[in-house]
């Protein structure tokens, strides 16, 4: 069951990366946009050159009525992230709003909060991602790697699915794997050559 559970997280994440992938290469093509739209504000996800941009505007007033509410999806020229994280700098004065930003290696954080709303914009690679969740099939496979060397050592027992194999000496029957056998003797060899 955990076997099974295991593989099925592996499978996932192996997918998930490889969809990653997809979507990296392609966000040099063109971004894709995915918002959610609220009475209480909206919230996005898009792909700009190279990195993923999580947008979040929540205001203390409810959005036009004409705005449709629910998740819609667009697909844009493609841009690059500065211009989500500079477009509250070109935003209208406001004496109560406070803005704190941090950029480094490619992730950013921006967070505009004032009387009137809050404003974040997170960024991070598209490789951080990719790398984040490539690295729990490469563990599960380093792990089983170490732990099948382990069964390896271990005798009486089968080396690919650890079935006690004291009943079936030569072959698993849980798995089917055939067992290597020792050697015959020297002594067993001389006794089968004399016989006419
Ligand atoms: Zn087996």
């Amino acid at each position: 069951m955990l076997r099974r559970l295991s593989n099925f997280a592996t499978a996932t994440a192996v997918l998930l990366t490889a969809a990653i992938c997809l979507l990296w290469l392609r966000s040099y093509r063109l971004s894709d946009k995915v918002t959610l739209t609220r009475d209480d504000g909206t919230r996005s996800l898009r792909s700009a050159q190279g990195s993923v941009v999580l947008g979040l505007y929540l205001a203390n007033y409810k959005p036009r009525p004409t705005e449709p509410r629910g998740i819609a999806y667009t697909r844009g020229e493609p841009s690059s992230a500065q211009w989500d994280l500079m477009g509250v700098l070109f935003l209208c004065y406001d004496p109560s709003a406070k803005l704190i930003r941090w950029e480094h290696a490619g992730f950013a954080w921006s967070h505009r909060r004032s009387n009137r709303d809050l404003i974040v914009t997170a960024v991070a690679p598209f490789w951080s991602l990719g790398a984040a969740t490539a690295a729990f099939p490469l563990g599960c496979t380093a792990l089983r790697l170490r732990s099948r060397r382990r069964r390896r050592q271990t005798p009486g027992l089968c080396p690919t699915c650890n079935y006690d194999l004291r009943a079936t000496p030569h072959r698993c029957p849980e798995c089917g794997t055939p067992t290597v056998t020792s050697p015959p003797r020297a002594q067993d060899n001389h006794s089968s050559t004399v016989t006419f």
